[in-house]
């Protein structure tokens, strides 16, 4: 069954359809997980999104359910089998969805990547273990590799979460106007402003003087330039990106 999730003014064309994701894996069980809990659990349970695990493991044909194989060419670890992974991903039809598989050396997930998915109908997600799979089913299935930052996890699970994680927060109705808002870090290229709430004095430190002011303009400008020093101090990649998308906006007009 799919159902619409949210109200229909949120609804943008082509996201009439639940959003799917599909997740292949040796450990099944590792789902929902996190997924299960909070705005994602709740939009789970409400079906603003779907969520099957197809355990890789059920598509061996071995009396050991073996799903990986020693490396060609030698070497530590082992490879996932392309045989069994190939029908593992085969048992899921064909759709819209982007066939994703999590990996170190993919392209690394953006905010803009994830809007992107978040977008569509939903992804099917590959998570490897041991040293990866091999590069023949990437290549038979048409395999996106996917990268959720610079570093080496043991397994795809936890990255495959994370991007879950990052597209059910913006599907409509879930996070309501939080999520919508244009201020958050990397909508417009610049990580966020600081936050504060009461109490007004904390351990000495005191709320800054502006965001108790009321005055909405100097807030605004005041959180601009925060977002802005605070991109510039930490994000140099980040600031050249924006700076140069600034200057070409302004002479383009
Ligand atoms: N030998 C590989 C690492 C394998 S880690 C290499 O050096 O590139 C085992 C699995 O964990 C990978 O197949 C992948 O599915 C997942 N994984 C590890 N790090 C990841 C990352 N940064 N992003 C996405 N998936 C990752």
């Amino acid at each position: 069954m799919s159902r619409r999730a949210g109200s229909s003014s949120n609804f943008q064309p082509g996201a009439t359809e639940m959003w799917r994701a599909s997740v292949l894996s040796i450990f099944p069980d590792m789902f929902p997980g996190p997924l299960g809990m909070s705005l994602a659990g709740k939009a789970l349970a409400s079906g603003a999104w779907s969520l099957d695990v197809a355990d890789i493991r059920g598509f061996a044909t071995d009396k050991h359910r073996t799903v990986d194989d020693t490396p060609a060419g030698g070497g530590p670890g082992m490879v996932m089998k392309p045989d069994v992974l190939g029908r593992a991903i085969d048992s899921i039809a064909v759709d819209a969805r982007p066939r994703l598989l999590m990996s170190p050396r993919g392209a690394p997930l953006t905010q803009a990547g994830v809007e992107s998915l978040a977008g569509g109908a939903g992804v099917v997600l590959v998570c490897g273990r041991f040293e990866g799979v091999d590069e023949r089913v990437i290549a038979a299935r048409g395999l996106e590799e996917v990268s959720i930052g610079d570093y080496v996890l043991s397994g795809g699970e936890i990255a495959a979460m994370a991007l879950i994680d990052a597209c059910v927060r913006l599907l409509p109705g879930v996070m309501g106007a939080a999520a919508s808002g244009n201020e958050e870090s990397f909508a417009d290229g610049l990580l966020e402003y600081p936050h504060y709430t009461r109490p007004q004095l904390w351990e000495g430190r005191a709320i800054p003087d502006m965001l108790t002011s009321g005055d909405h303009g100097k807030i605004a400008a005041w959180r601009r330039a925060e977002a802005e020093r605070l991109t510039s101090e930490r994000r140099p990649d980040l600031w050249t990106a924006f700076l140069r998308r600034f200057r070409s906006g302004s002479r383009t007009g």
